[in-house]
């Protein structure tokens, strides 16, 4: 029995060697380094977008002692507009965020999307060996459960939604509501991040398809969906080495001698969903009404580029940076500057040096369907606080964490001084409990959890 994972993006991307012999390097991020042990283990096929190298169709991985078959789809140009900047990111993305007024419900994005979601099928149904374990992975790729079900009604199908799911009022906006639903219940484990997930996604299916619905279970065309929360983890062992190891020590303690004064901390992408100019808002606020914490406190926001090609995401960048500026204006004095703001990816090593360095790390996105920085922060922090939104799904897994509400940057602003000021038992008490939580399930445990549960183990 193997297994057949089916994701948008590809675990390994190819780069050229001087030589012209090509490296094939593991993306980052945290789906494909939970998935790609599994897959490892398990044997079988990857099927995913070839962004890069697309005349290369196949290839088996890792490359040095190969386990698994990464089957590379070639999308056109069109279709890389149509289906992923524009219907996936500009419909299904902001749609699930609640960002209703930004989404752009076009018919040529949906008919790519429906074209593209099933090239991604029919290459699953070729590599399928009977037995094999299906997982089909988040909202690019919702209809390939039912286009897979569809050529076999046999095969074992799982489906992850990585992102929010909104409330059914705000689903039933999407003009496809009822295929993308079908889509989905072609499988048969359906997993999000958490309960209220599960519960919006059941409500949907009662009110869009009238679909049957008991605790965690869809009956729809004669089959029964489990649907059920289950919020991925990270590697904490290897954040919590990283963060111990003498290079990030090294590399934190230059970033405090650097900076001396305390540090809050912000990694995002740039994505409107992260509520970046809320939270320099907040900052603002902040100093406006602490005059004294000038030329003390700093906040650090890494912001990565994303989605360039997306209009909205250029203005936010223009936003931000224009923010930035107008904070950094009003406070400076005295070689200080409140905001020190980098654009760019920084690798792990920098990351969690930045995460080690923090004083109060700020996770206030206005919706995020888990996020993922809040939990690699409480791994690597050894006397941080972390402030984390209401809106992020990791919220339900890290009650610890100063909890705020990002819509409203003067309480944010509230909560600033308070984690500022925390004792450092509370802080390391609060810490400790958080991180016990991660422990319990890790990375690794929930990709292999969720191949258990769908092999009906
Ligand atoms: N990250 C990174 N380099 C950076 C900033 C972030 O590799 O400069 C990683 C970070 O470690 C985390 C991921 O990007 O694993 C972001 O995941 P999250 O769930 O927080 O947000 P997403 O970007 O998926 O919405």
């Amino acid at each position: 029995m193997g297994l057949i994972v089916v994701s948008n993006r590809e675990p390994y991307a190819p780069r050229r060697n001087e030589d012209g012999t090509l490296t094939w390097v593991p993306s980052i991020g945290g789906l494909t380094a939970a998935l790609d042990p599994a897959l490892q283990q398990a044997g079988g096929t990857w099927i995913a977008w070839g962004e890069e190298r697309a005349d290369i169709r196949a290839v088996d991985l890792p490359q040095e002692e190969p386990r698994y078959r990464l089957e590379r789809l070639r999308l056109s140009e069109a279709e890389v507009r149509d289906f992923y900047h524009g219907f996936s990111n500009r419909a299904l993305w902001p749609m699930s965020h609640y960002f209703i007024e930004r989404a752009k419900y076009q018919g040529s994005g949906w008919r790519a999307y429906v074209n593209v979601n099933r090239r991604f099928a029919e290459a699953a149904v070729r590599s399928y060996r009977e037995g094999d374990l299906i997982w089909v992975h988040d909202y690019q790729l919702a209809l390939v459960p039912r286009l897979i079900r569809e050529a076999l009604p046999e095969a074992r199908i799982g489906f992850f939604w990585h992102i929010p799911w909104p409330s059914s009022e705000v689903f039933r906006t999407l003009p496809w509501d009822r295929e993308v639903l079908d889509g989905i219940l072609g499988a048969d484990l359906i997993g999000m991040h958490t309960p209220e997930y599960v519960g919006h996604f059941l409500s949907a299916c009662r009110r869009a398809l009238n679909a049957e619905t008991g605790e965690g279970e869809v009956r729809w065309k004669d089959r029964v969906s489990r649907v059920v929360d289950r919020p991925i983890g990270i590697e904490v062992e290897t954040f919590e080495q990283l963060a111990a190891s003498p290079e990030v020590e090294e590399a934190a303690d230059r970033l405090r001698r650097t900076l001396q004064t305390q540090i809050l901390l912000g990694v995002d992408r740039l994505d409107y969903t992260k509520g970046i100019p809320e939270r320099l808002e907040a900052f603002d606020t902040f100093l406006d009404r602490h005059p004294e914490a000038r030329g003390r406190v700093t906040l650090v926001q890494i912001a990565v580029p994303s989605r360039e090609r997306v209009e909205s995401y250029r203005q936010l960048r223009t936003q931000v940076e224009g923010l930035v500026g107008r904070i950094n204006g009003k406070h400076t004095e005295g070689g200080w500057a409140p905001i020190q703001y980098i654009y760019r990816g920084v690798g792990r090593e920098e990351l969690v040096a930045h995460y080690r360095a923090a004083d109060v790390m700020l996770v206030t996105p206005l919706r995020d369907g888990l996020n993922l920085v809040a939990k690699e922060f409480t791994a690597c922090s050894a006397d941080g606080v972390l402030v984390l939104s209401r809106f992020a799904g990791a919220a339900d897994e890290l009650p610890e964490a100063v909890q705020v509400n990002p819509y409203s940057p003067e309480r944010v602003a509230d909560h600033l001084l308070g984690a500022l000021n925390m004792p450092l038992e509370e802080k390391k008490a609060r810490l400790e409990r958080l991180r016990a939580r991660l422990h319990e399930s890790d990375l690794h445990a929930w990709a292999n959890g969720f191949v258990r549960e769908l092999a009906g183990e």
